[in-house]
């Protein structure tokens, strides 16, 4: 069954195949939480420490079916992860590798909102933490299921790369794997206010 992908004002609708392929996790990490100050909405998208509630996924399973105009998308720096979100209402949906070919999108749990049905319910419980090095307190550690998700994951990934589905994408053109949006890259200023911001919280 497919779970529903929705930006916070519902301009942006799609959704997500194959939920039982998904590692669920949660980064740490200083860029991460620098996206979510980006976006001005911390609150709503950082756990108490600092955590994103991230479903790893291949892009070939993410479908938009209204609203793709407001898609957008970020980068912290000229070579940084692309980070995609909803224009209209700045909803995080999810951040990509620069190159298609590593075939993988990690969706943001704001996107994945549902009345009728949890995440758990969805895509399982959270099996990975990452970066737990930045987080602001001690995530209970993980180790071998964040391991046993990590190597599952890339067997898809690898997958994808080798049979060429890593061009169905909707992220990218998939002839030259050039993103759909041109990326804002922040200026060294602009990056400079965010990270103060993920030290300030
Ligand atoms: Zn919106
Ligand atoms: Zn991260």
């Amino acid at each position: 069954m497919n779970h529903p992908l929705r930006c916070r004002c519902g301009k942006l609708t799609g959704n997500i195949s194959h939920p039982e392929k998904v590692s669920r996790g949660v980064c740490y990490c200083k860029d991460c939480q620098a996206f979510a100050h980006f976006l001005g909405t911390p609150g709503d998208i950082l756990d108490d420490m600092g955590g994103t509630d991230v479903i790893a996924t291949l892009p070939k399973y993410v479908t938009f079916i209204q609203g793709v105009e407001a898609l957008s998308c970020m980068s912290l720096s000229e070579t940084g992860m692309l980070r995609w979100y909803a224009g209209c209402c700045n909803t995080p949906i999810g951040n990509t590798s620069r190159d298609f070919r590593f075939s993988h999108v990690g969706l943001i749990h704001t996107c994945l909102k549902d009345p009728s049905r949890t995440l758990e319910a969805s895509f399982g419980p959270v099996r990975m933490r990452v970066n737990a090095k930045h987080a602001k307190g001690k995530p209970a550690s993980m180790t071998i299921s964040t391991i046993a998700s990590i190597v599952r994951f890339l067997s898809l990934l690898i997958r994808a790369r080798l049979d060429g589905s890593y061009r169905q994408t909707p992220f990218f053109a998939s002839d030259r794997g050039t993103p759909v949006v041109t990326p804002k890259v922040l200026t060294s200023s602009e990056r400079e206010r965010v990270m103060n911001a993920v030290q300030q919280t």
